[in-house]
């Protein structure tokens, strides 16, 4: 019997650095599963689960305009480097036997389904995992937005951002020891202090939306199921 939530439809965010497992770049397989697994085992809890998924393994706008090339276009490749990692975890989630589908908010109908609202949302009423891919679909913006703009389209009652560490901190803990971790903290006392949760537009549409997100780590194994079962360390943002 698995754990119980009181959570019935969540988005989690990851960024695509975390499909790198401990690469500099791209996809690392057995990572990509994990985190299948991961998802599977709060899929199998019955809740309904979205997910937005970055690009920054496999290219970052800022990045390419930096190197010279126009700043629209470079972000047009980052999003479209968040599908390929939509299709690698598609694939990590159906080895699993869990039913998926990725959407994309840039049509490409050989590869997936073009982002329709109500449509995603009969996927999630069927019990298919969707993994929203190309970001908003807009150059200028990141994989933070969107996973704030579909999870209030979805009506999710909050955002599962997976991370490196387990929650907020008022200082970088990689760096220092004595960092404290945020239980909770107002999306305003974020923007106000520039903590690095997510880019300054995602966390105001956040606010605006009242969508709380709740920042957790996702090498932490069977830490996305027990957070879902009000077990372990997380930061909370309101
Ligand atoms: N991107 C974009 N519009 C969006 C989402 C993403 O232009 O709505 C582009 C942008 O260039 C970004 C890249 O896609 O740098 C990859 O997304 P992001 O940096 O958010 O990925 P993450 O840091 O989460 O891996």
């Amino acid at each position: 019997q698995p754990p119980k939530t009181t959570f019935r439809r969540v988005l989690l965010k990851i960024s695509g650095e975390a499909l790198m497992g401990n690469g500099q770049f791209g996809l690392n397989p057995p990572t990509v599963e994990r985190i299948a697994r991961e998802v599977k085992s709060v899929h199998d809890m019955g809740v309904e689960v979205c997910m937005v998924i970055g690009g920054g393994n496999i290219f970052r706008g800022l990045q390419g305009s930096a190197q010279g090339m126009e700043r629209t276009t470079a972000d047009y490749m980052g999003m479209l480097a968040t599908v390929m990692n939509a299709l690698a975890v598609q694939s990590a989630l159906e080895a699993l036997g869990v039913h998926t589908r990725v959407v994309s908010a840039i049509p490409m109908d050989q590869v997936c389904e073009p982002y329709i609202r109500r449509r995603a949302v009969r996927h999630l009423e069927k019990k298919r995992v969707v993994i929203f891919a190309a970001g908003t679909g807009n150059p200028y913006f990141t994989t933070d937005t969107a996973a704030t703009l579909r999870a209030s389209e979805m009506a999710c009652e909050a955002i599962f951002m997976g991370k490196k560490v387990d929650g907020i901190y008022d200082k970088d803990p990689v760096l220092y020891p004595d960092a404290k971790r945020y239980d909770r903290i107002t999306y305003d006392d974020v923007l106000a202090q520039h903590l690095k949760v997510m880019d300054a537009s995602a966390i105001a549409l956040a606010r605006d939306n009242k969508l709380p997100l709740i920042v957790f780590s996702l090498d932490e194994p069977g830490g996305f199921r027990g957070i879902m079962a009000g077990e372990g360390t997380y930061t909370r943002v309101v």
